[in-house]
Formats: C-alpha cells, structure tokens, sequence
C-alpha cells in the first residue's frame, strides 16, 4: 500500500506562551501550544471567551508575537522575525477577518476591495473576489447601503483578494444573526474550497465546529482537544 504523500504543514508552533502584562497583573493568555495547520484545512477554533483564541490567531497572522516557543510559515521563523518582515508577511500571504468589518464608508464595494489589492504582489481582480462571495452586483453600493453580513463579505472579499495563503477569522459572524452568520460561514467555506486557502476561524459557538476538517479547542490557555470531522457538514446546515 503506498503511504499518503507527505503534506508540509503551513504553519508549525511548538511551546508558544504568551503573557500579558498590565502593571504589576500578569495573565498567562497562552501556556504552550503545540500545533500544525495543513495546506487546504478548515480548522475551527473552538473554546470559551478568554481562553486565548485571539492571542494565537494574531501570532499566527504576525499581528502578535509569542513571548516563548517557536512558530514557523512554510519553515520561514516568524517568532524573532522583525517588525517590518511581519509587515511583508502579514502583507504577502494572511488575509484577516474580524467581527467587525472596518470598511472605509466614503468608497465603494469594489473600492474596497481595490484599496487592498493595489499593495498586493499578486492580487485577484476586485470584482472576482466580490463575485465569489455573492457581491457580484453589489460593486458600485457603499458599505451603508448594505446590510450587516453584506459588509461580512465585502470584507471576506478585501481578505481575499490578495490571493493570500492564509485566511484568518476572528468571530466573523460575532455580530450577526444566525441567518445571516449561516450565509457570511457559506462564503468562507466556498473560499476554501475553490481557493483552496488554509482557513482558521475563531468561534465560542460550538454549533459552527461541524463545518470544519478540524477542530482545536482551547480551554486556559492550552490545547484541549483536537478533533477530525470524518465529514464536514455544509454551512447551510449548521444551526446554532
Ligand atoms: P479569546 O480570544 O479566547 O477570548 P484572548 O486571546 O482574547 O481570548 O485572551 C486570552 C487572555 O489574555 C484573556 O484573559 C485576556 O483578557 C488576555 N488578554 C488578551 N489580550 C490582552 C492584552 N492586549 N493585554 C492584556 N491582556 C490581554
């Protein structure tokens, strides 16, 4: 029998810990994660509110750095990288989504998405990436003329359209109603399917983990549980 074709993890953290500090306060966000992200996955991120979901997410995005351990991108060091490699990291290959869609409100949809594109090295047109999640028709609206998970995936679209490698998302659908939530989560998956681009989405909603090829959940800090889904279940099917 032929073994499987060896998959190079993107991502690789070994022992990361992250301490915050405020004064003479200390909170230990991050005790040692151990951890591997494939090429293609939708990896859920599960856990409860502060158990440091966001701090490992935005040292992976490099919007953060560790305060031990090691994290790699395709065997590059991002834990001791520079402030300005993390800048052309960050730039280059992560897309990032968050709960709130910090569009500009004087440009359009497609101006939007455009503002990003114009400083990326290789970048999809605007109106392909507005198109694959649904926005197709909506390129000339401003952000006000759209409802709350219409602007959801005017921002999935900016995060995408830099054709990055990684797409990170930090409760994307946080601020919405599960309806809502359901069509921004069938944007992402269909992201992820046709782009094939490694996807990280935080939730506290054990109801969206069904969607994903893997599920780690964090619980004070630390790893919990990782588990496969032998089948992912279609976003329009979650119910939560
Ligand atoms: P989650 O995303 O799971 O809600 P976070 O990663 O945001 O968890 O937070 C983990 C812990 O670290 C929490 O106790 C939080 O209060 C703390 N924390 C996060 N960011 C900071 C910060 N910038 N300064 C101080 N404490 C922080």
């Amino acid at each position: 029998m032929n073994a499987p074709p060896p998959t190079e993890p993107v991502f690789i953290a070994r022992g990361l810990t992250k301490t915050y500090r405020m004064g003479e306060v200390e909170v230990q966000a991050l005790r040692g994660i151990d951890l591997e992200l494939f090429r293609g996955e939708l990896v859920v991120l599960l856990g409860p509110s502060g158990s440091g979901k966001s701090t490992l997410l935005n040292i992976l995005g490099g919007l953060d750095t560790p305060s031990s351990g090691e994290v790699f991108y395709l065997g590059q060091r991002l834990s001791g990288a520079s402030e300005a490699e993390l800048t052309r990291f960050r730039r280059e290959h992560v897309g990032f989504v968050f709960q709130f869609y910090n569009l500009i409100p004087s440009l359009t949809v497609r101006e939007n998405v455009a503002a990003v594109t114009e400083i990326a090295p290789s970048p999809m047109p605007p109106e392909e990436a507005l198109k694959l999640v649904g926005l197709g028709e909506r390129l000339d609206h401003f952000p006000a003329q759209l409802s709350g998970g219409e602007q959801q995936r005017v921002a999935i679209a900016r995060a995408i359209a830099k054709n990055p490698s990684v797409l990170l998302c930090d409760e994307p659908t946080g601020a919405l109603d599960s309806a809502t939530g359901v069509v921004v989560l069938e944007a992402l998956e269909k992201v992820n399917r046709e782009l094939g681009t490694l996807t990280v989405l935080i939730t506290h909603n054990a109801g969206i983990a069904a969607m994903a090829d893997r599920v780690i959940r964090l619980s004070d800090g630390r790893i919990a549980e990782v588990r496969a889904n032998p089948l992912r279940k279609p976003a329009r099917e979650l119910s939560w």
